[in-house]
């Protein structure tokens, strides 16, 4: 038996690039490159930023202004940025959705996809409150935390390019659906699929949700595992490599996420999801709980290494 879970979960500073590098120790380990330092305290900054927008809900104030937040701020680190705009009838209302495709070295034939969703849920319904469960959530680990962490990559790669095409997708409308809905959730990446660009091929795909719980724990997602088990294999390994002891060797849950219409669409796509946020007998999952004080810049940290080691790892 296997419970399907749905899940899901954006401010105007310019993410600053520490200097600092890993030396070469001189072994064979595909690790020891230089790469440049994942600083947490940046990403939870680029964090805090996104919430100070208040809840980024499809068509309320703080979507738009973390939109044009994102736009700023990407524009000035990718090569090139495409802003993907469509409308969805959601309920009682069109929604104006936006993805933003971010892209390093966009002639580059050998390239990765990572991606996130920046949208927050327009809910709280598993709030004790129930007189707070139809206000929108704050969504700092379910909407930020990923967004936080490619933020950051992107400045990384804007100081020093990695070998290899990186395109940053940031999908709007993931969160968006009432539970058992499944049509009303995961609007951007259905968007992405459909009308990607032609013969758009990516080695693969790698997905962050609610990656900025202060007590981090990512097990190996099952339909990462069913659709894509090397890449799980790479990130995984790429951690307890790093000694990063956040990436645990357990199975998780089936988690209907953003990866899913990718994979449909022939790009393998993992995800790198804590949904026990913080555990499984106290979540602050889909409420008003899901603030910045329960996220972390060490959680961060570990997955921002991950990602860049496996960003400057790659080659051609
Ligand atoms: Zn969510």
């Amino acid at each position: 038996m296997f419970a399907f879970l749905l899940v899901s979960g954006c401010s105007r500073e310019q993410p600053s690039v520490p200097a600092a590098t890993v030396p070469a120790s001189g072994s064979a380990s595909s690790l020891d490159r230089s790469l440049p330092h994942f600083d947490g305290q940046e990403a939870f900054r680029l964090l805090l930023r996104q919430t100070s927008f208040g809840p980024r809900n499809p068509n309320s104030p703080g979507h738009a202004g973390c939109l044009e937040f994102l736009t700023a701020t990407l524009g000035a680190l990718a090569d090139r940025i495409d802003l993907q705009q469509f409308t969805q009838q959601g309920y009682g209302e069109a929604l104006n959705l936006t993805n933003i495709f971010a892209r390093f070295k966009p002639d580059a034939p050998s390239r990765i996809l990572l991606l996130t969703h920046w949208d927050t849920r327009p809910r709280a319904e598993h709030d004790q409150d129930k007189s707070r469960r139809d206000q929108p959530i704050l969504g700092a680990n379910d909407g930020a935390s990923g967004t936080a962490v490619l933020l950051q990559l992107a400045a990384l790669m804007k100081r020093l390019p990695p070998a290899i095409g990186v395109d940053l997708l940031f999908v709007d409308g993931e969160d968006y659906g009432k539970e058992g809905d499944h049509d009303l959730y995961l609007l951007g990446a259905r968007h992405f699929a459909s009308n990607k660009p032609p013969d758009y091929a990516p080695r693969f795909g790698i997905l962050l949700d609610m990656v900025g719980d202060t007590y981090l724990e990512l097990p190996r997602e099952q339909h990462s595992l069913k659709y894509a088990p090397d890449i799980v294999d790479l990130v995984w390994n790429t951690a307890r490599d790093l000694g990063i002891r956040q990436f645990i060797n357990e199975q998780g849950e089936f988690v209907i996420d953003d990866h899913l219409p990718l994979n449909e669409a022939g790009i393998k796509t993992i995800d790198i999801i804590d949904f026990n946020y913080p555990d499984p007998t106290n979540r602050y999952w889909h409420t008003h709980d899901d603030t910045p004080d329960h996220c972390s810049p060490e959680s961060l940290e570990a997955v921002g290494t991950v990602l860049t080691t496996i960003v400057y790892t790659q080659q051609p």
